[in-house]
């Protein structure tokens, strides 16, 4: 563990009482001791640090697992409970986004001793929150990918060609340039369809005069990256370039004022409001953007709702939108890194009005 990390997990102990945290979720065993593999469980006390995984990676483990103890288990749970009664601990916490009811159950009603256990929620969703200069590295070069695989691709986005033909050439360029897996399923939504927000492509055709919306990402060395672009195929209406013009300056004027400090809530607000103020406020349903690190959609969610601050390290997106059923929607995405003085765009396709030829 690195330093805040250790500090953290101290902290977390000492707030909750705990002696011992179970940590089932993957994302966090990577953050927390390395491990890249599809199981295992971390065990965490005050003084020790015990990652327990099935013969399938107990090699893997032991060359990229920093723990104190690395074991292997032939029952993950009848594991996890000898453990829990060797080391004595009485409350237990555990990672309780990542344990389905029917794993509490089964590991509640494998245990013998009479546990206190602890489901953490809220307590642990910071712990990935504000990013070290390595991870930032790494979004990074998963968002450098996405533009040299938008550049590849970018010729083939002409009328006739199918949404679904676009997304699968973003894949097989990312795939070339190195990324591990796709981000999501990518959207690619045209004409009326850009009024779906997550308008998975399809076998709709691009046509002259409409506006695609087109939402990918990568994956490298863990770390995810997540962009959105709006082009104009060919000349397109007035109104559809009305709304482009505002979400783009949404997205401008939200990244603009983008400090350390200041509320979430109140970030979401400079691009809801701006929206709502030209009378689309309505069109904008969804937040203003999300945390993105070993998961695309990670804490911080950029939101109304949010009742956290922004800090210097974050990584999120910010990505305001209009979506108008039966007439088209635009979305304007980067993700960005916030600086001590504002922000660093990780993203770098530019996002001004693209009008493609015909
Ligand atoms: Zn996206
Ligand atoms: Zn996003």
């Amino acid at each position: 563990m690195t330093k805040p990390q250790a500090q953290f997990i101290r902290n977390l102990l000492l707030a909750e009482k705990l002696d011992l945290l179970l940590v089932f979720g993957l994302p966090n065993i990577r953050y927390l001791c390395g491990f890249t593999g599809t199981d295992g469980v971390l065990l965490i006390s005050a003084d020790v640090s015990l990652f327990l995984t099935d013969s399938r990676y107990i090699e893997q483990a032991q060359e990229q697992v920093s723990a104190d103890h690395i074991c292997c288990y032939n029952n993950k749970l009848r594991a996890v409970v000898d453990e829990l009664s060797k080391r004595g601990g009485r409350r237990v916490g555990f990672d309780a986004t990542a344990v389905s009811v029917a794993l509490y159950e089964e590991l509640a009603g494998l245990a013998t001793d009479s546990l206190d256990w602890c489901p953490l929620t809220t307590q642990l969703r910071a712990l990935r929150g504000v990013k070290t200069k390595n991870e930032i590295v790494a979004l990074k070069s998963a968002a450098n990918l996405n533009q040299q695989a938008f550049n590849t691709v970018l010729p083939q986005i002409r009328p006739g060609v199918t949404e679904l033909e676009i997304a699968m050439e973003l894949e097989f360029a990312l795939k070339r340039l190195g990324g591990e897996t796709n981000a999501f399923d990518f959207i690619v939504a045209s004409g009326i369809r850009g009024a779906l927000p997550h308008g998975v492509a399809s076998e709709k055709k691009l046509e002259a005069g409409e506006l695609v919306t087109i939402d990918f990402g990568t994956r490298m060395d863990g770390y995810y990256s997540d962009e959105t672009v709006t082009l104009a195929i060919g000349e397109v209406d007035r109104k559809l370039r009305q709304i482009f013009n505002i979400v783009l300056e949404a997205h401008d004027s939200a990244l603009a004022s983008i400090r350390p400090g200041m509320a979430i809530c109140d970030l979401d607000a400079v691009a809801r409001d701006f929206i709502s103020l030209q009378g689309y406020g309505e069109y904008f349903g969804h937040g203003l953007g999300h945390g993105v690190g070993l998961e695309v959609h990670e804490y911080p969610a950029v939101s109304s709702r949010s009742d956290q601050k922004v800090l210097e390290g974050m990584v999120f997106t910010v990505e305001p939108g209009i979506y108008i059923p039966g007439i088209g929607g635009v979305r304007i995405e980067d993700t960005v890194v916030v600086t001590a003085d504002g922000f660093e765009t990780l993203t770098s396709i530019p996002k001004r009005f693209k009008q493609l030829g015909l």
